[in-house]
């Protein structure tokens, strides 16, 4: 069972668990979509010169026409590759397709020389496998698939001695294709799934699981800057005399308060708000595309109420109140710390207020 389920991971998944292949599906085909960019061009430009030699030497004159296609379908390609969106399907098919394409080419160059094996073919069996990342499985059915079609094709046009020893090439080197394709991705994917879990550990506040100032500041700055986006609400959070919680119930309770905030927070906004612990005992909300200040005071107020019933001190089972001072965004900040200045301001007025926990910055 355990072999079997090896075997499995490896022709579907690269040689990792299916959820974590999943999760780092798409930085693959971003990666292929990037190395089959360049390598159109590189086709491009040997498929051109290839064309250009067979306008001037007898030799190469016969495979004219067949330079010429490849270098247009190589060109079509490449604008194609600036349409497509970089980690859609459309683009990995038409990396499959390129593919098939040069086995294809692989497949005439070779029939026209019907006395010798195809070294071309044979040649891409070992090559491609290495410049493609996705399941093993659909690489084993291309070159399974382009070696029968070449072996049928071959039987009809080539010498019986120049055939018996294609078959005899093709099949052990379509194999060794399929196994160098498993073991490349294996080693590929490994970097894919150690850069994401880089990526997630340094956006990551250790304490509360959610996004730290870093990932914060480089979400909502991106969205600031998209000229789309004209609305926005930000909320600064911050616990009360939490010195004197960390003095009086310890450090331990202190932290056991901020994850029990953090995981709060994070229970009520799960859709496309940024929430994320800021640092100490701050925390953000960021809200998109809101601007009503009515919306905004029922929101903080709702975070006011849900923590104050939910988060509860280890040991000793007192309460925790907060502050929040919110900033309506209306497309004029262009960057976080502009917006956040005016968070601040209002967090400090609901600090100073005995009666309310949250303030609204207003210009004055
Ligand atoms: P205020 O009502 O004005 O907010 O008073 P405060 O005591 O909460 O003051 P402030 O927000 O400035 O203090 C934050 C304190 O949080 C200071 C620091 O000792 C404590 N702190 C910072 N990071 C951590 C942490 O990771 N764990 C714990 N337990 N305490 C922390
Ligand atoms: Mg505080």
């Amino acid at each position: 069972m355990r072999v079997l389920r090896t075997i499995r991971n490896y022709f579907f998944y690269c040689g990792i668990e299916k959820d974590e292949y999943n999760a780092i599906k798409k930085d693959a085909y971003v990666s292929n979509f990037d190395v089959w960019r360049i390598l159109h061009f590189l086709m491009a430009a040997v498929f051109g010169c290839l064309y250009v030699g067979s306008l001037f030497y007898d030799l190469m004159k016969a495979n004219g026409a067949l330079y010429m296609f490849a270098f247009a379908y190589s060109v079509i390609a490449i604008i194609c590759f600036y349409i497509l969106k970089k980690d859609s399907i459309a683009a990995q098919l038409l990396i499959y397709l390129s593919i098939s394409m040069l086995f294809l080419f692989g497949c005439i160059l070779s029939s026209k020389r019907p006395d010798i094996p195809g070294v071309t073919f044979i040649a891409f069996l070992l090559i491609m496998p290495m410049f493609m990342i996705d399941k093993p499985f659909f690489m084993a059915i291309e070159l399974s698939v382009a070696s029968t079609v070449y072996l049928l094709w071959s039987h009809t046009v080539k010498q019986h001695d120049a055939w018996v020893l294609d078959f005899g090439n093709v099949i052990p080197f379509t194999i060794i294709g399929i196994f160098l394709n498993v073991i490349a991705n294996s080693l590929r994917i490994k970097e894919f799934v150690l850069t994401r879990e880089i990526n997630i550990q340094k956006d990551t506040d250790e304490l509360t699981g959610l996004k730290n100032k870093g990932a914060m500041t480089r979400e909502i700055n991106q969205f600031l800057t998209d000229s789309k986006a004209d609305k926005a609400l930000l909320f600064v959070i911050d616990i009360d005399r939490f010195k004197s919680i960390n003095d009086t119930y310890g450090h331990d309770a202190g932290d056991d308060a901020i994850c029990q905030l953090g995981s709060v927070l994070g229970g009520m906004f799960t859709k496309d708000e940024i929430v994320g612990r800021f640092g100490g005992d701050e925390f953000i909300v960021f809200i998109k595309n809101a601007d009503d200040p009515d919306v905004a005071v029922k929101i903080a107020s709702d975070i006011v109420k849900g923590v104050s019933e939910k988060v509860v001190l280890t040991n000793s089972g007192q309460k925790i109140s907060l502050s929040i001072g919110i900033a309506i965004y209306h497309g004029n900040e262009t960057n976080y710390s502009a917006l956040f200045k005016k968070a601040d301001i209002a967090l400090y007025e609901a600090k100073a207020d005995k009666e309310n926990r949250y303030h609204l910055y207003k210009e004055n």
